[in-house]
């Protein structure tokens, strides 16, 4: 699991800069991206920085009182661009930061990505852009397979884990149900959301020449997913 320097052989090639193990990582629902994030930590030796944390972090610490940040993020809208791009800034200039990171949740809009983007390219550091994409059928068949039991909460799926009796709990023989966060629709629209949201900032990095992996996320088991990111980031 632990990989030596020289086995990212994508980051230490002639271009020193490669030297930096920068990875900015994209996900959609259902692409297990925390999971993945969490490998590549592993391996790569490197702070995984996830945006959403440090916003959580700082609103539960109060080092920042605006209120209006609290209420937007409780929103589920966007934090204003210029308080993330300098939080991340300050993030990446930490010490722990210095051979590298994998960045999750940031950039989110255009202006972040230029942002990013310039003060990494000032400082001779070419990020990688990994994204984790999903075959919409695929994780919609996924989640509307799950099933749950509303007495003891035991959850099941009925093509991966069905239970014994089709549509009845193993332990006490409730009705399953299928909670309202995974209905069809819900689940559509959160993956449109993401989409639209995330599109134009990979378009972003494709026409600004930046290193892309693109992997399908939709089907491997998290060992063999890991396993192919890595072997598509020694070869990009
Ligand atoms: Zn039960």
């Amino acid at each position: 699991m632990k990989g030596s320097r020289r086995d990212r052989a994508v980051f230490v090639g002639a271009a020193s800069s490669y030297f930096v193990k920068a990875i900015v990582l994209f996900g959609s629902p259902g692409s297990g991206k925390g999971t993945q994030a969490k490998m590549l930590t592993q391996c790569l030796m490197v702070p995984h920085i996830s945006t959403g944390d440090m916003l959580r972090g700082r609103i539960r610490s109060g080092s920042e009182s605006e209120t209006g940040m609290v209420a937007t993020m409780q929103l589920g809208a966007l934090v204003p661009d210029l308080v993330v791009n300098e939080m991340v800034k300050e993030r990446l200039s930490e010490a722990d930061a210095a051979r590298g990171f994998i960045l999750d949740g940031y950039p989110r809009t255009l202006d972040q990505a230029g942002h990013l983007s310039e003060w990494l390219a000032g400082r001779g550091i070419h990020e990688v852009v990994i994204h984790l994409a999903v075959d919409y059928n695929v994780i919609i068949a996924r989640l509307t397979g799950r099933r749950q039991c509303p007495r003891c909460g035991t959850l099941y799926n009925v093509s991966s884990h069905p239970p014994r009796v089709a549509g009845v709990c193993d332990l006490d023989g409730e009705e399953l149900v299928v909670r309202d966060d995974d209905s069809e629709a819900v689940i559509r629209g959160r993956l449109d959301a993401y989409d639209r949201q995330t599109r134009p900032v990979l378009e972003y990095f494709r026409a600004s020449g930046h290193r892309m992996v693109e992997v399908d996320a939709s089907c491997d088991p998290p060992e063999t997913l890991h396993r192919k990111i890595c072997q598509m980031m020694e070869s990009a």
